[in-house]
Order: C-alpha cells, then sequence, then structure tokens
C-alpha cells in the first residue's frame, strides 16, 4: 500500500483506493478527511472526517484514529457518519476503551442529505445520500466566496457603506463544486442528483472496468461498471473524471489500457485512475 497525491487545479487529494481492501483520502488543504481505511498515520493531522459508510475497507479505522488522536492529545476528533453506523460504532469504540483502560474525547455526527458542514473558511462539504448494500453517503466540496448582490451592483463606495452600517447585507455566498466524491454506490446516485455532473472532479468508484464483470454482477453488490458511467458521457459536464475503488483484479496499467479501448478519443484525456493503491 502507497498513498499518493493527485492534484488538478487546486484541488488535491492524499490517498489509497482498492475495492474490498481500504479506501481513505485526505484533503490537505481543506484539512479533512473522506473515509479513513484501517486509519494510517497520514490521516492523523486533520480533526474533521467524513465517512460514506460502513464497510471495513473505509471505516475499520475509526477506532484507531481516535485512540492516536488522544495519545497525542489533538484536539477532540469529529466524524459523521450515516446515521445508522453511529450505534454500532459507539459500542465499538466503548470496547476498545475497555481494552486500553482510557476514557476517549471524540464526536459523532449524524450525516443529513444535503446538510452542509462547514470547513475551512471559504470551504465547505455537502453530504448527499448514494446507493449501496448498505446506508451510504457521497460528498461534495465546495469552495465559497462572497459577492456583491446583484441589486446593489451600481452603488458607489459610500452608498454600500451606509447601507452596511444600516446593517442591511449587500453581499451574497456563491459556491462552486470543486469535486464530487461517491462513496461505494450503483450509478443511480448521478440519476438522483444531476448537478453532480457539473462538478469540477467528479470522484467516482468504478469497481469493475471491464467485460469479465457484468453490469449485473456489479449491481449485485451495490457497485458501479465502469460501462455504466460511458453510458452516461453526454451528461457529464465535469472538467476530470477521476475512477476508484477498482477491483483488485485490475492493475494501474491494465486499467489504464481498457479506459483507452472503451472511451472515445474526445474523452480520453478527461478520465484518470487515482494513483494510490
Ligand atoms: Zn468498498
Ligand atoms: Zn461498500
Amino acid at each position: 500500500m502507497k498513498e499518493q497525491i493527485w492534484q488538478y487545479k487546486e484541488t488535491k487529494i492524499q490517498g489509497v483506493s482498492l475495492a474490498g481492501t481500504y479506501s481513505a483520502y485526505l484533503l490537505p488543504d481543506q484539512l479533512c478527511c473522506i473515509d479513513v481505511g484501517q486509519g494510517f498515520d497520514w490521516l492523523l493531522n486533520v480533526h474533521q472526517y467524513f465517512i460514506t459508510h460502513g464497510h471495513m475497507d473505509h471505516a475499520a479505522g475509526i477506532a484507531y484514529i481516535i485512540s492516536q488522536k488522544n495519545m497525542r492529545h489533538h484536539p477532540k476528533p469529529q466524524f459523521y457518519m450515516p446515521a445508522s453506523l453511529i450505534g454500532p460504532m459507539t459500542q465499538i469504540v466503548r470496547l476498545w476503551s475497555q481494552i486500553e483502560k482510557f476514557t476517549y474525547d471524540f464526536e459523532f455526527f449524524a450525516l443529513e442529505d444535503f446538510k452542509e458542514i462547514s470547513l475551512k473558511p471559504g470551504f465547505k462539504m455537502r453530504p448527499f445520500k448514494t446507493k449501496h448494500r448498505i446506508d451510504s453517503f457521497g460528498f461534495s466540496l465546495i469552495k465559497t466566496h462572497k459577492s456583491l448582490a446583484p441589486e446593489f451592483q451600481n452603488k458607489n463606495s459610500q452608498a454600500l457603506a451606509e447601507l452596511k452600517k444600516k446593517g442591511i447585507p449587500i453581499e451574497i455566498e456563491k459556491e462552486k463544486i470543486l469535486i464530487s466524491f461517491s462513496g461505494d454506490t450503483e450509478i443511480e446516485f448521478l440519476d438522483m442528483n444531476p448537478h453532480l455532473y457539473e462538478s469540477e472532479i467528479l470522484f467516482l468508484e468504478s469497481t469493475f472496468i471491464d467485460d469479465k464483470k457484468t453490469i449485473e454482477q456489479a449491481k449485485t453488490w451495490g457497485h458501479i461498471h465502469f460501462d455504466e458511467i460511458i453510458s452516461r458521457l453526454p451528461y457529464i459536464k465535469a472538467e476530470k473524471v477521476l475512477l476508484k475503488h477498482l477491483s483488485g483484479r485490475y492493475s494501474l496499467n491494465r486499467a489504464e489500457k481498457i479506459l483507452d479501448e472503451k472511451l472515445p478519443p474526445a474523452w480520453r484525456q478527461r478520465f484518470e485512475v487515482f494513483p494510490g493503491r
């Protein structure tokens, strides 16, 4: 296992991704993390953790991260996860607490569809429901900035200062979806949320990519087959489509070749496979 840093424009992701084995992605500039795999030391310098779902390859490291962060006297870590995961995960952490004879400080929060969570100033995370074998969410990382509301755009600076003094809000928040992450999911989450196609980067699970596995087989396990992404190309506005959670049956080289064969040439350069394995 070797984590890698992938970057497009201003968005940086450090992580590892291998179906059924581990998934963890650190956003070093936004100081948060999506999924934690088995809990790795390069995930420990942030305090907001977003968990897509409870499968062990994505969430097994929660207790380990809590223990490490408490031992290092870091601020209390915050974990955002599907509501149905909070009870069982609290029991797991409680049992580790008994074993280690140490009381941990941590917070678990239930994700709600489209209920945004603030990150460091200028960024927020927007969860959205996806469709897997257990409760699952994806996340949009959103960059925000303030701009003058259109009705005040023809006012001079003195008039604006007056309005501000009176407490009248003259700015509105504008946003840009830098990246949308799927967790493990079937493709239908995209049909349910077509605005995700507009994200600058679309980071999609694509567990199976060749013809040795069928779309039906991918669906049986709640996953996406690459052919389902290809059939949605006309809708995709994202500048980059990054594939992750590929089955171990594909080496990175093999995966790149399959993309060469299956994608129309005009699309090929917009698609990449996440390099951390
Ligand atoms: Zn998985
Ligand atoms: Zn899963």
